[in-house]
């Protein structure tokens, strides 16, 4: 049985909606992206939400729109994806490496360790869909002491006052940061990746939640970074295309990172399902739990804490006590039963460029602790319950061959 590791979840329904934007006659930013902001910022209670062509590039923007420049640090895991670092550096900044906790995620201690007074945002990045812990990252950035070592060198730092938290949500649209509270709300800015792999796709594309506090208004923010997502010109593609509408202008520097109603069309269909499309996932998640629970060499994944609950995007399997070879070897036999798996995250410091840059594993033991006995197995709606068990029995089988 062939299992792949995540396909995306193209139905009828998706093709449909799709083939409507095709037949419109007009395919690029405009009726479909308005409808996907709107599901989402339904969906998550964000404030405002504006979709752009990837996570990366919406990330770059904010950092940008933020002031980052040459001299400032911006606190980033190690243990994450490596677009999270990548697009701190295109924004002009360093970014500051720290290590995870047990969880996957960042190490709130960590942060606090690592800030100075050039320090101008934090990214925490919920690994596999489980939040960070918000309620502690929030409140360390607000302790007085923190807020006076800021530096503010913009007019919206000035006005903001402390460190900014962009929240890499990549993984957890449909996560619970707190009871009854979805992401997307937790942080000033949160960032949901819709890239093919994850749960909600557009094929590429990402959904930039605003939630800033006074004397910000996210109503007016969005039309300002609408506007910077398209070169920073005064009248989009869809207002020029109207007859006598030409004449534009271009206020700022830009960046060209909108979204196309096309791919709009993948995503939408998709969130007015999701919340099935979660059980279905959870469904999956509960099944490995079970299984794997009577097994005392494995830990499962991080799934609910405090009020917090994951939104099932990976299932992230770690080996007590192996090492990497053994994690590496294990991959290779449940490849020989066909069975897609992953390793989420090779940590940053352990790539090539990065250890150009100067970062070194050494100094993140616990993200290559996690990352050393990790595997991600197959999990979406798609996946029956006799595919499950497959997956259950390659991965039981192998661990007893490779032990
Ligand atoms: C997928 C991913 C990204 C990048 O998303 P894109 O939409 O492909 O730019 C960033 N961070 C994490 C943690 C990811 O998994």
């Amino acid at each position: 049985m062939k299992i792949p590791f995540s396909p995306p979840y193209i139905d009828q329904d998706v093709i449909n909606e799709v083939v409507d934007a095709l037949q419109s006659g007009w395919i690029t930013t405009g009726p479909k992206v308005k409808a996907l902001e709107n599901e989402i910022k339904r969906f998550t209670g964000t404030k405002e939400v504006l979709c752009v062509n990837s996570w990366t590039s919406g990330a770059i923007m904010m950092l940008k729109w933020w002031g980052v420049k040459e001299g400032d640090e911006v606190i980033v895991p190690a243990y994450t994806y490596c677009a999270t670092a990548l697009a701190v550096m295109h924004a002009g900044a360093k970014p500051v490496m720290v290590d995870s906790g047990d969880d996957f995620n960042i190490s709130v201690e960590a942060i606090r360790e690592a800030i100075t007074s050039r320090t101008k945002a934090i990214i925490p990045v919920d690994i596999a869909g489980f939040p960070c812990d918000y309620n502690a990252i929030m409140n360390l950035v607000n302790e007085p002491k923190i807020k006076a070592l800021f530096l503010p060198e913009t007019e919206n730092q000035q006005k903001f006052g402390r460190i900014l938290v962009l929240n890499d949500a990549a993984h957890s649209l449909g996560a619970w940061y707190e009871k009854g509270i979805r992401t997307g709300s937790e942080t000033d800015i949160a960032i949901f990746s819709l890239h093919a792999v994850k749960n909600v796709t557009t094929a590429e594309g990402g959904a930039i939640c605003l939630n800033l506090t006074e004397p910000f208004n996210n109503a007016a923010l969005y039309e300002e970074l609408r506007m910077m997502s398209l070169n920073c010109q005064t009248k989009d593609a869809f207002s020029k295309s109207k007859a006598g509408g030409w004449r534009y202008d271009v206020i700022g520097f830009g960046m060209k990172i909108n979204m196309a109603d096309v791919n709009a069309a993948i995503g939408l269909t998709q969130i007015r399902k999701y919340n099935e499309l979660l059980k279905e996932r959870k469904r999956v998640f509960q099944m490995y739990n079970e299984a794997f629970s009577k097994y005392d060499w494995a830990v499962l994944p991080p799934k609910e804490k405090d009020g917090r609950e994951t939104s099932y995007h990976l299932y992230a399997l770690r080996i007590k006590n192996f090492t990497e070879e053994k994690r590496d070897a294990i991959i290779d036999e449940i490849a020989k039963q066909e069975v897609a798996v992953n390793v989420h995250f090779i940590p940053m410091p352990m790539l090539t460029f990065f250890k150009q840059q100067g970062y070194n594993i050494d100094d993140y033991p616990v993200a290559y602790d996690n990352f050393k006995r990790e595997i991600s197995l197959p999990i979406y709606p798609q996946l029956t319950n006799d595919q499950v068990q497959y997956v259950i029995e390659a991965v039981l089988s192998a661990y007893e061959k490779i032990k």
